[in-house]
């Protein structure tokens, strides 16, 4: 993980165990980064939107008939992107990201289900499908943070 300095805001290379400008220690620095956490919720919450919409609009599903082709294809579509989502978070960000990506998606999976509810099926299905996919999904943000925080650090020591 990069690290952000806690004493003149410095951005500091994992390897680095002290600020390189003030030296300030690593011990000190900030785990959490609530920015994070919401810039994760604004990306999640499109990327779940966008899976749903085209997974459902793919497989035919329309307000008025549902398709079951529709809804697992928004379904799946729509994790696969959060994968991803959880991958680029991990990777930008400073600070170990699995957190705030998880939080990230708890606090987006609610109002995307809302609103992906007016025009797919994928979401208007039986609650128990709804919720096993929200914990799947909660499961592969955090996972895919944490890939992309494990590149990141890879990254940061070759440098
Ligand atoms: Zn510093």
């Amino acid at each position: 993980m990069a690290w952000i300095c806690y004493n003149c805001g410095t951005k500091n290379k994992n390897k680095d165990t002290q600020c390189t400008k003030c030296g300030g220690v690593l011990a000190a620095a900030p785990k959490f980064y609530p920015h994070w956490m919401i810039g994760g919720a604004v990306v999640f919450f499109a990327l779940i939107t966008l899976g749903i919409y085209l997974g459902g609009a793919l497989g035919g599903a329309t307000y008025t008939s549902t398709s079951g082709l529709g809804t697992v294809l928004g379904l799946g579509l729509s994790l696969i992107l959060v994968i991803l989502g959880g991958y680029i978070l991990g990777f930008a960000s400073y600070g170990r990201t699995i957190l705030e990506s998880g939080i990230g998606f708890a606090v987006a999976v609610v109002p995307a289900i809302v609103v992906s509810r007016m025009f797919s099926s994928a979401t208007r299905q039986e609650i128990w499908i709804v919720v096993a996919w929200a914990v799947l999904g909660l499961l592969l943000s955090c996972a895919g943070a944490w890939m992309g925080e494990t590149i990141q650090d890879r990254a940061d020591r070759k440098a």
